[in-house]
């Protein structure tokens, strides 16, 4: 692998990014200018812990009973967008105060994707809501501001622009060649990380940030308001794996992960499907990439991927012959 600069562009999202494995030599002379340590750190009473229900809008979803809940969704007090405008509602994802994801039995991260189901069921048959999105901020670097284990969702009237340019750019490469652009990122064995129970994590072929991974399903369904509560276990039992791995690569990093699936109205397209993005702050977006749009990443994801790959045991038969094909497949997705 070359280590010179090299310009690639998303198959699926056709953003572009420039990959530049000798940015990651540079001087930082700035004591905060690294941001992949996730801060947690507290200054007041936790409103999200039980004993606190009245500082929070009643519930729209709850797991246990009563007093004794374990996961709540309830609407977000202090919200971006409102009623007729949006919704914008909050999932505690347990009673215990935690902060790191993987404090979360794997029944209770299944929970955290059943209530994400549950919720985009709901809020896309709300009239007037074009997209739901599902996102999770992991650290104060992240943008995180609260430190108990939540995830967000946040119901738009319009389509947003980053998930009209996937179902647009899937659309185009489908009529142009018959393929979807996710099943092709399970066909590139030096970017798959790891294949289980259905359930895929491959590093894109563009990355924004270094390490960027992203977890979908191997088969149907194409929509996430379809996945069972079985799919909803092995996504838990994949993830746990994927950032406990990425937690001794880079060190407790910041990250977010969101969820895309199609528009409300889409329908199930045959170009899309529903994938699970998630981002490490490993760099900060800076002058360029706020310009440009375009992101400057230092790890190439074939070098991430297998990093990733190394530190995640229990290897199935597809990662095993993942791992015997090289590069000369790279080339197959440049388009
Ligand atoms: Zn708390
Ligand atoms: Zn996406």
């Amino acid at each position: 692998m070359t280590s010179d600069p090299e310009f690639r562009r998303c198959p699926v999202s056709g953003r572009w990014v420039i990959l530049a494995p000798e940015r990651a030599a540079r001087p930082i002379g700035l004591s905060h200018a690294k941001p992949a340590v996730r801060a947690n750190a507290e200054r007041a009473v936790c409103p999200f812990c039980p004993g606190m229900e009245h500082d929070t809008p009643p519930a729209v979803y709850t797991v246990g009973p009563g007093p004794d809940w374990r996961l709540r969704v309830v609407p977000n007090k202090f919200p971006a967008v409102r009623d007729g405008t949006g919704v914008h509602e909050v999932v505690i994802e347990t009673h215990r105060h935690e902060t790191d994801p993987l404090a979360l039995t794997d029944d209770e991260l299944a929970g955290v994707f059943v209530a994400y189901r549950e919720r985009l069921r709901v809020l896309s048959a709300t009239p007037g809501v074009e997209h739901v999105q599902v996102f999770k901020n992991v650290g104060a670097e992240a943008g995180a501001s609260l430190a108990h284990l939540h995830s967000q969702v946040i119901a738009t009237p319009m389509i947003p622009p980053d998930v009209w340019a996937e179902t647009e750019n899937a659309a185009q490469a489908y009529r142009q060649t018959g393929r979807n652009v996710f099943h092709d990122m399970l066909e590139q064995p030096s970017r798959l990380v790891a294949v289980a129970d259905g359930f895929a994590l491959a590093c894109p072929f563009a990355p924004r940030f270094a390490y960027e991974t992203w977890l979908l399903p191997t088969a149907p369904p194409e929509r996430f308001e379809a996945v069972t509560d079985a799919d909803c276990r092995a996504v838990a039992k994949l993830l746990r794996r994927f950032l406990t791995a990425l937690d001794e690569v880079l060190g407790q990093p910041a990250y977010n992960w969101f969820l895309h699936t199609a528009p409300v109205r889409a329908g199930t397209p045959p170009h899309y499907q529903w994938h699970l993005e998630i981002l490490p702050r490993t760099s900060r977006p800076a002058g360029f990439e706020w310009a440009t749009g375009m992101f400057i990443n230092a790890v190439p994801p074939e070098r991430a991927a297998a990093a990733l790959r190394e530190r995640m045991p229990l290897a199935s038969t597809t990662e095993a012959s993942a791992s015997e094909v090289s590069a000369p497949e790279i080339s197959k997705t440049g388009r």
